[in-house]
């Protein structure tokens, strides 16, 4: 069952090696520290700031250090401007990790032609885009995610992908030697949980608040780091078997979002390569966190990721694309329980939102 999964990914992504792991941060971590064996003398990973944390948290762990790459507001991906520059003024980068975020594709073609002329090394994280158009042609290692609310959900996995067999040898070694999933994996990931949404509570006027985060994600490496359970593979390949459905319905409900909210916000840009994750709205500030109120008041989820990732590691530097992001997005969900009704209902409680912030003069939410 294992080697029919394998060789599933393989063929999704066009990559012949595929190694399983516990976690899609689990196989970011396989990665580095098979780059890190080449080129010990370089330490910095860049990550775009618009991100969850487990990506710049397994960067630490693996002794590496996170070096924040602001971007672009209207997809949440690297911004290509301040990539070049950050890649020409550092000296230190062993790698840069592309994530395409909401499902959307980053530009890989350009970023991957800069990490060439810079001898860096290109880890493709797929973890809200399996399916997407092109994945798996760019870079030197795609990574997954089958965990809570990805594409493909199994309740948790992830995978590395590459062409380069020495790697693939690497990273296998690296992933047999991992433990277990241990109950106190499970325990870190509620403390992670339940402090994240306490310092949400705060975490506005407060940025040391996001460091509390921070502290929990550098504490306990067994968070991220541990093997696929068996009991996982047959769960991952049924989920695989929907993805074609799956992208279909997901690019079919996006679109039925763009026309319920027509004229409200702005639509995050999709080129149509993408497997939209969830559809992501950018609202003025202003009647964003009321328009998310609203919507879960009415029993509708919806969140706002992702805040700017720098501050829950410590670094207060300006990213301000990431931070429009971060005051602007709403997200709304494009798995089945989307149906026709529920993205009306939706569009109609935040269009209420916006008439009364406009009938209000913007004060109410202000
Ligand atoms: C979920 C996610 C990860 C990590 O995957 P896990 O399976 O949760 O460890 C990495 N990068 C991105 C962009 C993600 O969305």
């Amino acid at each position: 069952m294992r080697t029919r999964l394998e060789s599933r990914l393989s063929g999704l992504t066009g990559r012949p090696h595929c190694v399983l792991t516990g976690r899609g941060a689990a196989a970011i971590w396989l990665a580095l520290k098979a780059f890190a064996e080449r080129a010990p003398e370089r330490t910095g990973v860049i990550l775009p700031v618009t991100l969850c944390t487990s990506p710049p948290a397994v960067v630490i762990h693996a002794g590496l250090n996170p070096v924040f790459c602001d971007t672009d507001p209207e997809t949440g991906n690297l911004c290509p401007k301040a990539f070049s520059k950050l890649l020409a003024e550092r000296d230190d980068i062993l790698c840069v990790l592309a994530a395409h975020l909401y499902g959307e594709p980053a530009d890989m073609p350009a970023i991957a032609a800069a990490c060439d002329r810079s001898g860096v090394f290109l880890v493709e994280d797929a973890a809200q885009a399996l399916g997407a158009d092109g994945i798996g042609t760019y870079g030197d290692v795609t990574i997954l995610s089958f965990g809570h609310t990805k594409i493909v959900e199994a309740g948790g996995g992830g995978a590395a992908l590459t062409r380069d067999p020495v790697l693939a040898a690497a990273m296998q070694r690296k992933a047999d030697a991992l433990p277990e999933k241990s109950p106190k994996a499970s325990a870190w990931a509620e403390t992670y949980r339940s402090t994240y949404y306490a310092a949400q509570s705060v975490w506005d006027g407060s940025p040391e608040a996001k460091e509390w985060v921070g502290a929990v994600c550098r504490a306990e490496p067994g968070l991220y780091l541990y093997r696929l359970a068996e009991g996982q593979t047959g769960l991952i390949l049924s989920a695989v078997e929907r993805l074609d459905a799956e992208i279909a319905g997901r690019r079919e409900r996006a679109k039925a979002y763009d026309r319920a909210f027509a004229g409200m916000g702005t639509p995050l840009k999709r080129t149509g390569a993408g497997v939209p994750w969830r559809y992501g709205l950018m609202l003025t500030s202003d009647v964003r966190d009321a328009a998310a109120t609203a919507l879960r008041e009415a029993g509708i989820d919806a969140s706002c990721w992702y805040p700017s990732c720098a501050p829950f590691f410590g670094d207060r530097g300006q990213y301000p694309g990431g931070e429009a992001i971060e005051r602007g997005i709403l997200n709304l969900w494009v798995d089945d329980r989307a149906d026709e009704a529920r993205i009306e209902r939706s569009a109609a409680i935040v269009s209420n939102v916006l008439t009364g912030a406009a009938a209000n003069g913007g004060r109410q939410y202000g």
